[in-house]
């Protein structure tokens, strides 16, 4: 972080002091007066979003309500108090207290922030959650938002992810040349190199760009996300599996100042509140995507399909190219990555003989 965004940062932290109103309450077994707090959090979501935006609105209402009205957050959706893409910005400066997105929007200045959202062929949930909590994904992920004055949480999760919407079909990997698609990241980056012409829309202008034809396929997130953004009215073949995003967490970023400001309790309470959504979400999306994904294959107009090995197998060796470059060129890129791969190599094993032995017993 520069210097002078640094010096701004304790500028505008005065105003967090001054937004924070103490007012003594009386009771309190010790008799301790309790301080009031009064947050802003932003989002990169549009309001009311199935999933993601709908769950930062419960995380702020449980903090209220657990904390008895102590700490009171105030919901912004992107765009309407700090641009879609620029929370953690807003939360490292202190204009906000809080913020929730995805760490890999902010790949540009944080290249090493993609692996706390996900990396393609990467963690699923389960074990995302483990090397976050019990693995030392957290505390990596604390030391490299440090210089940022950003302390961040996991904060939900979309789970499985769809490989995206086609209008065209992949039947081999020679398919893929040429094609235009939205997909950003990682993902994006490993297309391209397949011979996709890799195009960047935001969520709410990809139902035009496939209905007019200037792209012929996009990824979005999965069948809940997906219907409520009309996708399966303007594409033929829903493609799966996710392979650029296994299973992305998302995250809640807080001021350290602002964390500092809390006392112990209301620490806990937030903490807790994380934790708590980040299962809450995974919950909703699971059973949004199971009705959604219903309603899907009961449309005529809709098919169903799994990409060709061929094509997972080029794009997973693509894909460690991507990564590998990634690990070169930043040094906390290659740090963080010992890390997750080391986490998910010790994990496959037994998630093929628990996970996926039992959902294809399931099929037996
Ligand atoms: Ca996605």
């Amino acid at each position: 972080m520069k210097r002078r965004d640094f010096v701004a940062g304790l500028t505008s932290l005065a105003g967090v002091t001054a937004c924070t109103t103490e007012a003594p309450v009386s009771g309190g077994s010790q008799g301790l007066q309790e301080s009031r707090f009064e947050w802003n959090l932003v989002t990169a979501w549009p309001a009311g979003l199935p999933g993601l935006g709908v769950g930062v609105e419960r995380l702020a209402e449980r903090i209220e309500k657990s904390s008895n009205g102590r700490l009171k957050i105030k919901v912004f959706a992107g765009g309407e108090l700090v641009p879609a893409l620029e929370v953690l910005d807003a939360v490292s400066r202190g204009t906000v207290q809080m913020g929730h997105d995805s760490a890999y929007y902010h790949r540009g200045k944080v290249p090493a922030a993609q692996y706390f959202t996900t990396v393609p062929f990467g963690q699923t949930v389960h074990e995302i959650n483990a090397w976050m909590y019990y693995g030392g994904g957290l505390q990596l992920w604390r030391e490299l938002y440090k210089p940022f004055n950003v302390i961040p949480f996991p904060a939900g999760n979309t789970g499985m992810q769809m490989a995206g919407w086609f209008n065209k079909e992949i039947n081999s990997a020679n398919d893929l040349k040429g094609l235009k698609m939205r997909i950003p990241g990682l993902g994006g980056e490993v297309m391209q190199r397949a011979g996709v012409s890799q195009i960047t829309v935001p969520a709410s202008e990809i139902f035009t760009a496939l209905q007019t034809g200037t792209i012929d396929a996009a990824e979005w997130v999965g069948p809940y996300n997906d219907i409520a953004l009309g996708l399966n009215k303007v594409a033929r073949y829903y493609y799966y599996p996710g392979w650029h995003e296994i299973g992305p967490m998302v995250q809640c970023t807080i001021n350290r100042e602002a964390w500092d400001s809390l006392p112990p309790d209301l620490q806990e309470i937030v903490s807790v509140n994380c934790q708590a959504i980040n299962l809450d979400m995974m919950a909703d999306y699971t059973a949004g995507n199971a009705r959604a994904l219903e309603q899907i294959t009961l449309d005529p107009t809709v098919e169903v399909r799994r990409l060709p090995d061929e094509v997972l197998a080029l794009l997973k060796e693509l894909s460690e190219q991507v990564i590998e470059e990634l690990a070169v060129t930043d040094d906390w890129a290659a740090r963080i990555k010992k890390s997750f791969d080391e986490f998910q190599r010790i994990s496959a094993p037994y998630q093929n003989i628990s996970e996926l032995a039992a959902l294809q017993a399931r099929e037996v």
